[in-house]
């Protein structure tokens, strides 16, 4: 039993098609979601050649009767929304069907659905349905999407090389692998396998498929609530920090999400943890009543307003302190390679960047995928159970007592105790320990002041003396008694009790500096740049002779620092290289 039917108007679809479907990720993203909402528990997504001659995508889903395998097919007749807010309300993806017409009006689409019942089998070519037959199949649905675009040449020249599609397909399937841990992925490009999730539900093993073993390693699970919002996730060490948001995942109620906002709190958690061009790994879900967000954006950018953002900030900042604070975040030297894969994702990456830097315009290039022979092994190492440093300790047993063994190359102090070898730099150290030490001494608003038995005259450029007239009272309000004094000089007659006595007159021009520089005035971050430039000025430097006293005590008193783990400017402090890894760097084992 076979009959051809007429679709909606194709010229309508076509037109949708431009909007809705411009990618062959955005065809990928709508088949994989209605295989999500067809309570699908295993999801293969195959490709031919990114995606550009094929997409199959198979679930084992309820699968369909007939009707719904044929209604699915014409437009308007399938979404279950009724509005915006809908998508964060229920179970649904959402959009239902809503892109489904316009990918059929395309394409040669083949579907076969088994709903338990019965195997339907619909044939759609560029929109006309050509056959509806009974058919045989497991339970669930496959849709294969053949020769996208085929009817439509405009749009296909805008498909971009095989590269960019295929890293825009990867990048989706990575995040709604990490949105669903609980669903089995796998993802094949021309036969390879690019990722396989095992549908276990555990999120850690879904970071280590995409991530690597290293990464799932020192990842750090955070949970907790206030009354508006729930967050669970992992958090990565800052040693594994990133130069781009990329691995920055963010869910609402376990939907995708980019919201810069909530970028910026996770970052500013890490503010000295790591350097500020840098960004941490995160996947997190935060659950929250959906009258609390705000969708006025376009659905598929996926972005929302929380309304409630500073409780949201004030949670998330917690979560992620307190763990940061409860470990040892070492860097630890291993003696091991990266997996293929993350290499590979990185490479992926980096050409979407350059891509979204780069015009529209470029040859689709349909041959450089083979010629590069992008190989990338899906990483079957397992993330271990337990790991030892994978442990909230308290402040104090994050670093046990290091002992001087001597100086390298002027500026790393080697130490050492019973669990291994430690390089500290010498600068990193002594300014992490001098930036808290300020920091903690400006916060005090003790109005100690230190008179100067001779006043001490700074003279300066003729536009910095006019700046700088208009804001003495910063520097009032630090503690300084200064006055006019001539052409373009001031006069300083006491100083805050905590600057340095020596040279004086070298940090009070720094401060100076920052008074002059400053725009906006947010007191704490003026405290803090205050704090940073003098550590910086005032620590040891590299190449700075050195005794083992004082390296001992530079090495007991960072230890007794809020985070010893990194200078202001997130730089690290410490690396080691622990008993085990050296003994398995040099084989100790051979000879036992
Ligand atoms: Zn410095
Ligand atoms: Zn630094």
């Amino acid at each position: 039993m076979s009959k051809v039917l007429l679709m909606d108007p194709d010229l309508a679809n076509k037109i949708a098609a431009g909007e809705v479907v411009e990618k062959v990720v955005s065809v990928v993203k709508e088949l994989v979601e209605n295989a999500i909402d067809a309570q699908a528990t295993e999801i293969k997504i195959e490709l031919v050649d990114s995606g550009v001659k094929e997409i199959i995508v198979t679930d084992d889903g309820i699968g369909m009767d007939k009707e719904d395998a044929v209604l699915c097919f014409s437009r308007h007749a399938t979404s279950k929304l009724k509005a915006l807010e809908d998508l964060f309300n229920i179970e649904s993806l959402g959009f239902r069907g809503e892109a489904l017409p316009s990918i059929a009006s395309v394409s040669n689409t083949t579907l076969t659905t088994n709903d338990g019942k019965e195997t339907t089998n619909v044939v759609i070519d560029g929109g006309k349905i050509v056959s509806v037959k009974a058919s045989d199949a497991p339970k669930g649905t496959k849709i294969r999407v053949k020769n996208l675009f085929y009817n439509t040449p405009v749009r296909l020249k805008y498909l971009k090389n095989l590269y960019v599609e295929l890293a825009n397909v990867v990048e989706y399937v990575d995040k709604i692998a990490l949105s669903y841990p609980n669903i089995r992925f796998s993802l094949y490009n021309n036969e390879k396998n690019l990722l396989n999730t095992d549908g276990s539900g555990n999120l850690l093993k879904v970071i280590s498929k995409i991530y690597g073993v290293d990464v799932a390693k020192k990842m750090i699970p955070i949970s907790g609530s206030n009354g508006d919002y729930t967050i669970t996730g992992f958090i990565s060490y800052p040693e594994k920090a990133r130069s781009n948001r990329n691995a920055m995942t963010t869910f609402v109620n376990n939907r995708l999400i980019r919201n810069n906002d909530l970028n910026k709190v996770i970052t500013d958690a890490y503010h000295t943890y790591i350097p500020a061009s840098k960004f941490p790994i995160v996947v997190l879900n935060i659950e929250v009543d959906p009258l609390l967000i705000d969708i006025n954006i376009h659905p598929t950018k996926m972005d929302i307003k929380f309304s409630k953002m500073d409780t949201l900030k004030e949670l998330l900042e917690k979560l992620i302190l307190e763990k940061l604070e409860h470990r040892n975040l070492i860097p630890t030297l291993e003696a091991k390679e990266e997996t293929k894969r993350e290499e590979s994702s990185e490479i992926l990456k980096k050409i979407i960047i350059a891509n979204e830097e780069t015009s529209q315009e470029e040859d689709n290039n349909y041959n450089r995928l083979e010629e590069m022979q992008l190989d990338f092994d899906v990483c079957e190492e397992e993330v271990p159970l337990y790991n030892p440093n994978a442990v909230d300790v308290t402040k104090k047993e994050r670093i046990k007592k290091m002992y001087p063994v001597g100086l390298a190359l002027g500026t790393y102090i080697i130490a050492e105790n019973e669990d291994g070898l430690y390089m500290i730099d010498q600068h990193a150290a002594a300014e992490r320990i001098n930036y808290e030490k300020y920091l903690k001494k400006m916060g005090t608003h003790d109005n100690h002041m230190q008179d100067l038995l001779i006043p001490l005259k700074i003279e300066l450029s003729n536009t910095d003396y006019l700046i700088l007239k208009e804001k003495m009272d910063k520097l009032r309000d630090l503690n300084f008694e200064i006055e006019e004094f001539g052409i373009n000089t001031i006069l300083v007659r006491s100083h805050p009790y905590w600057l340095p006595e020596y040279a004086l007159e070298e940090a009070i021009r720094k401060i100076i500096d920052i008074v002059i520089s400053e725009k906006e005035f947010d007191p704490y971050k003026f405290t803090e740049k205050i704090a940073i430039t003098l550590a910086c000025k005032m620590s040891i430097k590299a190449n700075d002779h050195i005794e083992m006293v004082a390296m001992e005590d530079l090495l007991d008193r960072l230890r007794e620092t809020e985070n010893p783990f990194t200078c202001p400017h997130g730089r690290p402090t410490i690396i080691t290289y622990s008993k085990y890894e050296l003994e398995k760097l040099f084989m100790r084992s051979m000879e036992k």
